[in-house]
C-alpha cells in the first residue's frame, strides 16, 4: 500500500503517519526528518536544506526529488510506503508520477488531512520533536509520559526552530501557495480522501482505518 499524506504544516501528517505505520508494517517516509537528520550530520544536502528551512521555505524541488525517489527503491518499501510531506509541490507530484508511471507502479490512497490555519499555530507552539527517532508530542493534546523525555527512544525534546510564531506564518503562506493546489491535483487522478483532522488523534486515526481497510 503506497500512500501520501497531504495537510497543513502540523496538520498531524507525521502523528498519522507513525500510527499507520505501526499498523500496516511500512514505513514512513518523511523528508522533514531526512533533512533534519542530514543537519544534525552536517552534511552537503543538510547545509543547503537549512537555509530555506530556517526562513519556513521549501527547499526546491530538485534536492527533494532525486532523494525520494532513491529512498522508495529501499527493501523495506517493497510492500509499500506513507510519503509524509512529500510531495508538496505540483512539480514533485508530477515527478513522483513520471517515477511511478516508469516503474509501472502507482500511489494507492493519498489523505488529506483538513486542519484550519486558526488550529495549526496553537499546534505548532506547543509541538516537541525527538530529533533521535522523529517522534512527535503535544504538550496539551499528546505529552509524552515524562516531560521532555521521548516514550520511544528516550531522547530530549525539543521546540523546532521552524515551529517558532513568525517561521509558522511563513511555513502557511508556502502550504496555501504551492502545496494545497494538490488537493485539486490528486481531485482529478480520483484518489484524494479527505480526513477531519481537527477531531482528537485517535478519531483522525479511525477515519484513516475506515478508508484504508483493516
Ligand atoms: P505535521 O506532521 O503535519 O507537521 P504533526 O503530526 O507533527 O504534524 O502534528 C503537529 C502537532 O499537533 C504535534 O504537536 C502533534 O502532537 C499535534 N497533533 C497532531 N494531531 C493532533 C490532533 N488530532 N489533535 C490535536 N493535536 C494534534
Ligand atoms: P516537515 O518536517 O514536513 O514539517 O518539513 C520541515 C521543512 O522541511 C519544510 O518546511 C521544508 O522547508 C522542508 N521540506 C520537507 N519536505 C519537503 C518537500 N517535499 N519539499 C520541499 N521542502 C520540504
Amino acid at each position: 500500500m503506497k500512500i501520501i499524506m497531504l495537510g497543513a504544516p502540523g496538520a498531524g501528517k507525521g502523528t498519522q503517519a507513525q500510527q499507520i505505520s505501526a499498523k500496516y508494517d511500512i514505513p514512513q517516509i518523511s523528508t522533514g526528518d531526512i533533512f533534519r537528520a542530514n543537519i544534525k550530520n552536517n552534511t552537503e544536502l543538510g547545509a543547503k536544506a537549512k537555509v530555506y528551512m530556517d526562513a519556513g521555505d521549501l527547499v526546491p524541488d530538485d534536492l527533494v526529488i532525486d532523494l525520494v525517489a532513491d529512498r522508495i527503491t529501499w527493501d523495506d518499501c517493497k510492500d509499500g510506503y506513507i510519503l509524509d510531506g512529500f510531495p508538496r509541490s505540483i512539480p514533485q507530484a508530477e515527478a513522483l508520477d513520471e517515477i511511478l508511471r516508469s516503474r509501472e507502479d502507482k500511489v494507492d490512497y493519498v489523505l488529506d488531512i483538513d486542519v484550519p490555519d486558526e488550529n495549526i499555530i496553537h499546534r505548532m507552539g506547543g509541538r516537541r520533536a525527538c530529533p533521535n527517532c522523529g517522534a512527535t508530542y503535544h504538550i496539551e493534546f499528546n505529552p509524552p509520559k515524562v516531560e521532555g523525555v521521548c516514550d520511544n527512544c528516550g531522547g530530549e525534546l525539543i521546540l523546532r526552530d521552524d515551529d517558532k510564531p513568525e517561521t509558522v506564518k511563513e511555513r502557511l503562506t508556502v502550504y496555501h501557495d504551492q502545496t494545497q493546489p494538490l488537493i485539486d491535483y490528486y481531485e482529478k487522478e480520483d484518489i484524494l480522501e479527505s480526513v477531519d483532522g481537527t477531531k482528537e488523534i485517535d478519531d483522525v486515526f479511525n477515519q484513516i482505518v475506515e478508508i484504508l481497510g483493516e
